[in-house]
């Protein structure tokens, strides 16, 4: 066979050349809607990518996005990467000084950001070491004066950019993942796995892409890829509908419904907030018949699958991590499982799922490799294309991967004989709320660095919005005084606001495991219940 290489620059002008009429919709910040189709995203993707190579653009250069999802993050999505450029894209959500160092540990050379993340940008802006930042005009406005214009920058184009010969394991995107503790660090893509990892997902027993679909991709698209949707949806030639920032479940549900989306996705959070919306509201909506809602980030309740249902909607968990291009297992049913009792059906739909294929799963025990028993729990350990192999620039982060070279997920599972993967806990130190991380062993560190504090454990407390929530136990020195609310102000210097603890417990000490670390598993337990649980009491000794 020919040696041919797997890269992003074919799928775009596929798309271009077969499917250009095909719409790309996008929810603009004040709700408004942009509609263009694939041959215009075709055409301003080739702009962009003969601009940047006349920027001086180099194979490998990093091109860094801060943007919500809107038909020019999906310009960049091909543009970038098709002429050897590595798509970038920044986390909005994270604090200005994280997103600092991420954009100067990952040599960022060009950005380019939404109009209204500008407020985001300027708090970066003299700590970053970019050549020049475009502004997407995203929200209808003219691009204040004093910024460059990504529209300008596309018309200075000639339209026409020389495709090199890349090789398909060239690196295409990058992302960092703080889902380990300590620094973000990041992870870098190749055509090659975003490429196997599309048709991954478009498989019949995975999502099931087809051109005949409508796909909304609500997680967002700085975020893994936005699970690969984007690069599936222009690969099959799908509709995509694009939000925005319009993540409210109203709004989301008047764009599935009016755009009559057939595939969706993203965390929890999201969905119980839309499944509220609609019970309220049951006639409101005229959702696609046979909608399905892709499910990943955190564990998808069991309810929520049961509660959809009756909508005639059908909820798919997937499971994966940044690490994993990423989506590895999905829970969809095999056809002699249909035949099961419905609550049979439900239980193992709410399971993480099967793998998919080229991805080998295990689960490691104290003992090595554990059965598929259902039973046994292990560390999940992953292997395939598009699962990285090690972090970016970073060679002594290697605990990630065992000695034969296994990602060592954090996630304990147990795998049924079928080889369903049940998540039953994890090992990574960390809080996961909306489907964005929090660690909490650094605003454990924060905390110990107050004068008052002596020591600090956050743990994560089960929340219904949120999924989790950080809650902080806190020892205050003898002699000292600290109240929540100056605790909350010390750590607002460091963390975004959302990652802060929602309360402050003062108690008179902490659980210790025999080697001295903090006992979390048994504050876990302690707090379950709270905030019912009222202890809310002021830090002193
Ligand atoms: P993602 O983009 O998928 O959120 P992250 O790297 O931020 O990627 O997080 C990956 C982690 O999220 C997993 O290791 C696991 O702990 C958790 N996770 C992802 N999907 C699921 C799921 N379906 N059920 C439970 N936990 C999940």
């Amino acid at each position: 066979m020919m040696p041919f290489p797997l890269t992003l620059a074919s799928l775009l002008e596929r798309a271009g050349k077969l499917f250009p009429a095909v719409e790309v919709v996008s929810s603009r910040p004040d709700n408004s809607i942009h509609r263009y189709d694939y041959r215009e995203m075709h055409r301003r993707a080739r702009a962009l990518a003969a601009a940047l190579q006349d920027l001086g653009l180099q194979r490998g250069d990093r091109v860094a996005t801060l943007m919500w999802n809107h038909h020019v993050h999906l310009e960049t999505y091909f543009g970038i990467p098709s002429v050897g450029g590595v798509l970038h894209t920044l986390n909005l959500r994270l604090h200005p000084d994280e997103l600092a160092y991420i954009v100067n540990h990952a040599a960022d050379r060009w950005l380019i950001v939404d109009d209204v993340l500008l407020p985001l940008y300027e708090k970066i802006r003299e700590k970053v070491r970019i050549e020049r930042a475009y502004v997407v005009p995203f929200s209808g406005h003219p691009v204040p004066s004093g910024y460059e214009d990504y529209e300008a920058l596309l018309q200075s184009s000639s339209g026409h950019p020389a495709y090199p010969d890349l090789d398909e394991n060239d690196a295409a995107g990058m992302c960092y993942t703080s889902g380990t503790t300590g620094t973000p660090k990041g992870v870098v893509y190749s055509h090659r796995a975003i490429a196997l990892h599309s048709y991954s997902i478009s498989l019949p027993d995975n999502f099931s892409i087809s051109r005949c679909d409508c796909l909304l991709p609500a997680m967002s698209m700085f975020h893994a890829n936005a699970w690969g949707l984007p690069y599936a949806a222009v690969m099959n030639g799908s509709k995509v509908v694009l939000p925005g920032p319009n993540l409210q479940p109203e709004r989301l549900l008047d764009l599935l419904s009016a755009e009559q989306v057939t595939l969706t996705g993203a965390v929890p959070t999201i969905w119980l907030g839309v499944m509220d919306a609609l019970e309220r509201q049951p006639k409101r909506w005229q959702l696609a018949p046979g909608l399905r809602i892709v499910i990943a980030g955190s564990a998808a309740p069991e309810s929520l699958f049961r509660r959809f249902e009756k909508f005639g909607v059908r909820v798919i968990q997937a499971w994966g991590m940044t690490e994993t291009t990423p989506i590895v297992t999905v829970g969809t049913l095999k056809p002699h499982l249909e035949n099961c009792p419905d609550d049979r059906k439900f239980q193992v739909r709410a399971r993480q799922g099967l793998p998919s294929p080229f991805a080998d799963v295990r689960a490691i025990g104290d003992h090595g490799e554990v059965p598929w028993n259902d039973q046994t729990p292990g560390e999940l350990e992953v292997r395939g294309p598009f699962i990285a192999a090690s972090y970016y620039n970073l060679p002594e982060e290697r605990n990630r991967w065992s000695a034969d070279g296994w990602l060592r997920t954090g996630d304990v599972v147990t795998i049924d004989p079928e080889g369903y993967v049940k998540i039953t806990d994890r090992t990574k130190d960390l809080i996961k709320s909306g489907g964005e991380w929090i660690s909490s062993v650094d605003l454990e560190n924060a905390l110990v660095g107050h004068p008052a504090v002596k020591e600090a454990a956050v743990v994560a407390v089960p929340d219904s919005k949120w999924v989790e929530r950080p809650l902080a136990v806190v020892v205050v020195k003898e002699d000292a005084r600290v109240t929540p609310e100056e605790l909350r102000c010390f750590l607002a210097e460091k963390f975004a606001k959302w990652q802060l603890p929602d309360d402050f417990i003062f108690v008179p000490e902490l659980p210790h495991t025999s080697t001295g670390k903090l006992l979390k598993s048994q504050l876990r337990k302690q707090f379950k219940d709270w905030p019912r649980l009222s202890v809310k009491a002021e830090g002193t000794t």
